[in-house]
């Protein structure tokens, strides 16, 4: 497998049809109060309105600060949290808020990897028996036949069979995270949601699981939705990408099209904090500072959740929430979506910008150069 250089674009491929469709999906927390009559005082909004598709056999990455909603997103995809409002669509079939019964089938289809391979292990059962866990939950092989699987799955993700009966703790960071893996795989599943997968791993060991889940792509055909705060590592695994922002999808592209000419303000301050290795570059380009923290989803702003941070922000975006539409007047392509009223032209420095608008900090909105 060769490993591609840092800050070039891995992947460009053809895909196939629409496997995953979220139309309009909604996830509100409630925060109750009072101890006997517990009273709804507040929502968080998690997930606000995200439109998105999942092409068969590719990588979506989903990328955006903490708490934008990415999280909460996955678990709806997989059926772990109800939708308050909207639809999700796999394989042809409305998924949304099915019972637990009705969404079993489903279930097998749509398989998750988790951030923390330390935590997500069981630390007191066996690896053979964790592995195998999704074959007793649907009832697909006992006894020897089971076991059999299970090795084969080891062997698969680069595990030595002979470790069936081992513990978890005996185990590296790395073989812990394919031990996920292999129980992701277990029952073949078309869409495997990687929800932080290598965040927390050496960096070495991060290229070991991204080749590894590269090559079970290849092999099994796997469809991915790939949940990362670096941009880096998304770069490399992704064919597409989606930007959120406070429970949003503010951009989406094609990798190339995403990294190399940004529309949206948002997207532009993260790319421009993304680290560089040629040091005459990181000279040369100037870095956007955001000013202010995350706005609390439980309050989110009008209009364009992004407007109190924003450098173009202008009064139409505190009253409108702009539509995730091709920004025509640069020409893009129809899945290069953005939702901003002044997308962000080719060479336009946002470090010169001014807000029209009085925002949440008195600092200035950007520094050049920090
Ligand atoms: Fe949002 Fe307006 Fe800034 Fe676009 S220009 S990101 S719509 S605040």
């Amino acid at each position: 497998m060769t490993a591609v250089a840092p800050g070039t674009t891995g992947r460009q491929a053809e895909h196939g049809d629409v496997l995953l469709r979220v139309q309009g999906a909604v996830k509100h927390f409630p925060i109750k109060q009072g101890i006997v009559l517990q009273r709804e005082v507040a929502r968080v909004h998690a997930v606000d309105g995200v439109d998105l598709e999942v092409r068969r056999g590719e990588t979506l990455g989903l990328v955006g600060e903490t708490g934008c909603g990415k999280s909460t997103l996955a678990r709806l995809i997989a059926g772990l949290h109800p939708l308050t409002a909207g639809t999700i669509e796999f394989d042809g079939h409305d998924l949304s808020n099915l019972s637990r019964k009705a969404m079993r089938p489903y279930r097998r289809d749509i398989q998750m990897i988790f951030q923390d391979p330390y935590g997500s292990l069981n630390p007191r059962r066996r690896v053979g028996s964790i592995i195998g866990d999704p074959f007793d939950i649907h009832g697909v092989s006992k006894g020897a036949g089971r076991k059999k699987q299970v090795q084969e799955l080891m062997e698969v993700v680069g595990l030595n069979p002979e470790h069936f009966n081992r513990f978890p703790a005996e185990f590296s960071g790395g073989q812990r995270q394919r031990i996920g893996v292999a129980r992701a795989l277990a029952l073949k599943p078309k869409l495997i949601i990687c929800d932080e997968p290598v965040s927390a791993l050496d960096v070495s060991i991060q290229a070991q699981v991204i080749n590894l889940l590269d090559d079970l792509q290849k092999e099994f055909g796997l469809t991915y939705v790939f949940i990362a705060h670096d941009l880096s590592v998304v770069r490399h695994v992704s064919d597409r990408v989606a930007v959120m922002y406070l429970g949003k999808v503010m951009e989406v592209a094609e990798v190339a099209d995403l990294y190399e000419s940004p529309r949206h303000p948002y997207t532009n301050a993260l790319l421009s904090a993304v680290p560089v290795a040629d040091p005459d570059l990181a000279d040369r380009r100037d870095r956007i500072i955001l000013k202010g923290d995350v706005p609390s989803p439980v309050n989110p702003p009008s209009g364009c959740p992004f407007h109190p941070r924003c450098p173009k922000a202008q009064q139409v975006c505190v009253d409108v929430m702009p539509p995730l539409v091709p920004a025509a007047e640069f020409g893009d392509p129809p899945d290069h979506r953005k939702a901003c009223h002044f997308p962000v032209a080719e060479g336009e420095d946002l470090t010169l910008a001014t807000p029209g608008i009085s925002q949440v900090s008195t600092e200035p909105a950007l520094d050049a150069g920090a």
